[in-house]
């Protein structure tokens, strides 16, 4: 077996934390005997300042041929004053609409040694592990008609809810497949009491369940589901929805499950999917050599399992990751009194090291 990855590490701490992952991505292939070859590439305010675009023709060329991205983050206060449709975020957007990415897969998982990082009780988050699988492509973030008129008065602004079947299909059918990997639960969010969109998406739901009948599924309206993710989040397991519930519910989720900077997450469309922290650019602490690696470092966990399809090694690197945590070694964003402080170079250390 031999992949291509293609690894974009952007701007502020996405160089710092994506090296580590890579790292963790070499020696995790070497363990499992697999050939990966990395090819890096500019993306965002770097690839802007060396060619005026944030996503040149041949970073594009270079994912599209590799079988999975890693993926820093882009943006800083640098480009915060150019026009819209060339800031370094237009890079990532473009990247994800150029492939295809219509599914966000977000883990938010609770690391026993951790649990005080998270807003609720103890008993709440202790062992939680639940994702949130999100359409990206459609919804009202593409809607058409959109935009502003001016009317007698002042201005009349219009977006668009849609979706059709067959967007509603292909990440419903992806949300029960990662179900099957897990605890075989799925929760599908909506307002169909009141969305017409919502009720077509609950019409497709209860369709392509019927291909599923190993899978546990409910429906539920999106307020309620995000009254139950602070009220008594383990009940759940995989919670599929549209581009805009799910934008609001992932983060939600993260915050739940405690520390920005352990939260990863997975784009999958047809073929090359992208893997990246949640996290931004962190200008305030760029350069510093003192950011988390972590959630960088599971995203390649979940390369490992998406993309190269070895569960195993995906749970070692998470293992690894927990052991660490466990032996009381801290970044400074999740430092506490009495824990050791580490940077981001002796964090992706320790994480290789307890690979074995
Ligand atoms: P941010 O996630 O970069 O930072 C928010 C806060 O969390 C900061 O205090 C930062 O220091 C801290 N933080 C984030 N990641 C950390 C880590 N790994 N270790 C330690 N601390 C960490 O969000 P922001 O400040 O809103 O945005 C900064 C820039 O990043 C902006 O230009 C924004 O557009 C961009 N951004 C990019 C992406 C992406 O590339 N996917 C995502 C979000 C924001």
């Amino acid at each position: 077996m031999s992949f291509r990855v293609a690894v974009l590490p952007g701007d502020g701490i996405g160089p710092e934390v994506v090296a580590q992952g890579v790292e963790v991505l070499r020696k995790a292939a070497a363990m499992a005997e697999v050939g990966v070859e990395l090819q890096w590439g500019d993306v965002g305010g770097c690839a802007i300042d060396a060619s005026g675009d944030p996503l040149p023709d041949v970073t594009l060329q270079l994912c599209r041929e590799s079988d999975a991205i890693i993926f820093g983050a882009v943006g800083g206060p640098k480009w915060d004053d150019i026009a819209p449709e060339v800031r370094p975020e237009r890079g990532l957007l473009r990247l994800r609409q150029e492939l295809g990415l219509f599914a966000n897969v977000r883990p938010a998982k609770v690391f026993s040694a951790l649990v005080e990082a998270s807003p609720l009780k103890r008993e709440l988050v202790e062992g939680l592990d639940i994702v949130t699988v999100r359409e990206l492509t459609g919804d009202i973030y593409y809607g058409e008609p959109r935009g502003v008129t001016t009317i007698a008065g002042g201005e009349r602004s219009v977006n668009t809810m849609v979706y059709t079947t067959a967007e509603i299909e292909r990440i419903v059918r992806l949300a029960f497949g990662v179900a099957q990997q897990r605890a075989r639960r799925l929760t599908s969010v909506d307002k169909a009491n009141v969305l017409e969109t919502s009720r077509l998406w609950r019409k497709v739901v209860e369709q392509v369940a019927k291909d599923f009948p190993d899978i546990s599924y409910e429906h539920m309206y999106v307020d309620n589901a995000a009254m139950q993710l602070v009220r008594a989040p383990k009940q759940f397991d995989v919670i599929v929805t549209g581009n805009l519930f799910g934008d609001i519910l992932s983060d939600e989720a993260a915050m739940v499950a405690g520390s920005i900077g352990l939260a990863a997450s997975a784009s999958l469309g047809n073929r090359t999917a992208l893997y990246e922290p949640v996290h931004g650019s962190a200008p305030d602490i760029a350069g510093q050599g003192i950011a988390n690696p972590l959630a960088a470092i599971l995203s390649v966990a979940m390369l490992f399992k998406y993309t190269l399809k070895l569960d195993g090694l995906a749970e070692r690197i998470e293992a690894a990751v927990e052991q660490v945590l466990t032996q009381g070694y801290r970044t400074r964003d999740i430092h506490s009194p009495g824990m050791r402080l580490v940077d981001t170079a002796e964090m992706g250390t320790l994480v290789l090291e307890a690979l074995g």
